[in-house]
């Protein structure tokens, strides 16, 4: 596979921080961290955000995650340049009510707070790992090998068996993307739970026994009936919705002969470039639209648009 790293940051990626991954077990520096911590406070699929004068704070204080109460996880995401603990917090969703009343907090999903842009691109790539390995958590109290209870360990990087000894660890979902290229045109579809109108790439989750190529040529046949050839790597982006990692690809097609599988796929098509701009940039006169900057597929099809098939180098 060829690189072709886009020089956009994508959404979710580079929160900056030191994962300090070998001293998850060093409860002294642990607890050192969480003096003047940020928390990142989680309450269902939502979060609160502190109000910062016309703006918001993803990074609540010691003293206002405690305002939101006992936690039900808390894990260590790391430190920051300037040495302060970040901390990733779950608390029960009964609790959003409250805290809603509360003059100091506004309380939002991670996709709203992308979009909207209500804190910096650092702060939401610490919210994506935060919403991942929380909910992680949340699924992982008992233990898959005995059934028994597990109790977090390593800063929440862990869970263990206190009964068979067993240990879990965090996991992400492969899941790949692929803009499927022939010649002059692209291949867009739509999902059925798209919103009305998205045109986006084709998508699926990779297996075990498979590689990412053979996931993208497996998954373009499957959903469009295409025969793929080259496979380009172009970039991969964090996805916590709950906890995937998307590996975005460039795949050469050929042929152009759709056959559609209509139980993943509502509709399928060709699209030329000056039709992808108009989708970009939501100018298109049906009202059909690529997905936003957030999502990787918004910056394969940019991509496309801009180098054509030079995306396979
Ligand atoms: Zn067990």
């Amino acid at each position: 596979m060829s690189h072709s790293i886009p020089e956009t940051r994508l959404t979710y990626a580079g929160s900056g921080l030191d994962r300090l991954s070998e001293q998850r077990g060093d409860i002294a520096l642990i607890e050192s961290l969480r003096t003047d911590a940020r928390n990142f406070v989680l309450a269902g699929e939502s979060f609160l955000l502190a109000k910062r004068g016309a703006g918001f704070d993803a990074g609540l204080t010691n003293e206002e995650a405690a305002v939101a109460g006992d936690t039900l996880e808390t894990a260590l995401l790391g430190k920051d340049p300037r040495g302060r603990g970040h901390f990733a917090r779950a608390i029960p969703p009964s609790r959003i009510d409250a805290i809603k009343a509360h003059e100091g907090f506004i309380v939002v999903d991670l996709r709203s707070i992308a979009l909207q842009g209500l804190v910096p691109p650092e702060d939401l790539s610490a919210l994506a790992t935060a919403k991942a390995l929380l909910f992680w958590h949340e699924r992982h109290r008992f233990c898959a090998n005995c059934g028994k209870p597990t109790k977090p360990a390593q800063a929440g990087w862990r869970r263990d068996c206190g009964s068979c000894s067993a240990q879990h660890f965090p996991r992400t979902d492969p899941c790949v993307i692929m803009l499927a290229i022939h010649g002059e045109q692209c291949l867009l579809a739509r999902q059925t739970r798209f919103p009305p109108g998205m045109w986006s790439a084709l998508a699926g989750f990779v297996e075990p026994g498979e590689s990412f190529e053979e996931a993208v040529r497996r998954e373009t046949m499957e959903e469009a009936g295409i025969p793929a050839g080259r496979v380009s790597y172009f970039a991969s982006q964090p996805w916590p919705f709950p906890m995937s990692i998307m590996i975005g690809a460039f795949v050469e097609a050929k042929s152009d002969k759709l056959k559609i599988d209509e139980v993943e796929l509502e509709a399928a098509r060709w699209v030329t470039k000056d039709e992808c701009r108009l989708l970009l940039m939501n100018k298109h006169p049906a009202r059909f639209f690529a997905p936003p900057p957030l999502a990787i597929a918004h910056h394969l099809i940019k991509t496309f648009v801009e180098r054509g098939e030079g995306v396979f180098g």
